[in-house]
């Protein structure tokens, strides 16, 4: 069995130069494979096999997709137990797993059939000679490499379209949106003629592109300065983002929860409200977003309130740890199960946008209360989750020298990549 390659793990990186013919052709297999479903390792001999793919949709189960495929009640019963036992397997996922199953000839029934939860991993189950089921799980290693793309904020751009012209895919840019949001304000840190960079993964499969991996580094120029990121794998085992001194760049709390949600009111001292119609203070920001916009957690925390005020309609307010609570208002509904005392995931989604209480439109209004006192979000100085150890640290310090490097090169020819 092939195990996946960490390439976190690797420090050591190789450049790779094509032609102009390759670079061409590379680019023409990403274009045309990015539509085309991911081609699988099989090794069916018989030339008069029949192969089915189902794909497992909602309210699919295992026992369902197999009763239909013709295999009996004891069949489902043995395979059920296998799958648990030597791959983990217990239910299957809608939308996302594959199942292929394959018969000798078009009337035999079905001999063998593999679940394929990712085109990484395929858990191939077949007969024996004395008829018993057995499984058996491949791992397929991705040849991974790290491209570079780099965009400009153009006049009345957003960082997302700017992204999505500089050819960043959508995931990927989402993926950025949750980092920089730790950073960066995206109303009012975003200018025309600031620039970005980002280097994420790409996977190939014998020269084919399968799918993005994780963002490596990226670099926004924004008003406040520079923000960089770098991902890295401590000693440890675990990854992060660090800056360019190997601070920790994942803060306890998130300074925009929403991405891609336009401010339309900051945090100050003194505002006239819209709907008393008199000046009073503004203890947070309003991120505009269409009612039922899924409203993440902006940090770990617990549930300390969860109910309706005239002011703030529907609100959930969270405590993290000592210092830091987070309050969210005018809420539509609260997420399901999401209650006081409930403790809840960075990123969780805990309830959705809505327009209750004094509110003249759907908006997410966000507090961040330090010590007891509310502080504007897009400045108050938050802290790390994780920094780096001593040993860590150097470490980091020497693959960012390297990926540096590497970058600059990109940088001059964006056409090629890092293999990892
Ligand atoms: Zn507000």
């Amino acid at each position: 069995m092939k195990k996946v390659k960490d390439i976190l793990n690797s420090r050591i990186l190789t450049w790779v130069v094509l032609g102009v013919a390759a670079i061409l052709s590379v680019a023409a297999i990403i274009v045309v494979l990015t539509h085309r479903a991911p081609r699988l390792a099989t090794n069916y001999a018989k030339s008069d096999s029949q192969i089915i793919t189902v794909q497992v949709a909602d309210g699919d189960t295992l026992s369902k997709l197999l009763t239909e495929q013709g295999l009996t009640h004891a069949d489902v019963d043995a395979i059920a137990k296998i799958l648990k036992k030597d791959a983990d397997i217990t239910t299957l996922r809608a939308q996302s797993d594959k199942i292929e199953f394959v018969r000798d000839d078009e009337n035999a029934p079905v001999s063998k059939f593999a679940i394929i939860p990712s085109p990484w991993r395929r858990v191939e189950v077949s007969r024996n000679d004395e008829g018993q089921w057995q499984c058996s799980a491949i791992d397929i290693t991705p040849d991974t490499r790290a491209v570079y793309r780099t965009g400009e904020i153009l006049d009345g751009d957003s960082f997302y379209l700017a992204g999505m012209r500089a050819g960043i895919p959508a995931g990927i840019l989402a993926d950025v949106y949750d980092l920089l949001a730790f950073e960066m304000d995206f109303e009012r840190d975003v200018r025309a003629g600031q620039k970005f960079w980002v280097v994420y993964e790409e996977n190939y499969s014998d020269n084919e592109k399968v799918d993005n991996g994780r963002v490596l580094a990226v670099s926004f120029d924004a008003l406040r300065g520079n923000v960089r990121m770098y991902r890295f794998k401590k000693a440890d085992g675990t990854s992060g983002y660090y800056d360019e001194d190997g601070n920790g760049a994942i803060k306890s709390l998130k300074r925009t929860p929403i991405n891609n949600a336009k401010v339309t009111s900051s945090f100050s001292g003194r505002r006239k409200h819209p709907v008393l119609g008199y000046t009073r203070a503004h203890k947070g920001v309003d991120f505009r977003a269409s009612t039922g916009t899924p409203i993440p957690a902006a940090g770990a925390g617990r549930v300390v309130a969860r109910g309706y005020n005239n002011g703030h309609g529907n609100y959930i307010k969270l405590r993290h740890n000592g210092s830091y609570e987070t309050l969210y208002a005018h809420m539509s509904r609260f997420a399901k199960g999401v209650t006081v005392g409930t403790t809840v995931r960075q990123g969780q989604t805990i309830g959705y946008v809505g327009s209750t209480g004094l509110s003249t439109g759907p908006h997410l209004h966000y507090e961040i209360i330090k010590n007891g006192k509310h502080v504007n979000p897009m400045t108050v100085k938050l802290p790390a989750i994780s920094n780096l150890g001593s040993a860590d640290k150097q470490k980091f310090l020497d693959y960012r020298k390297v990926l540096d490097g590497g970058i600059e090169k990109l940088a001059e020819n964006p056409n090629l990549f890092i293999q990892m």
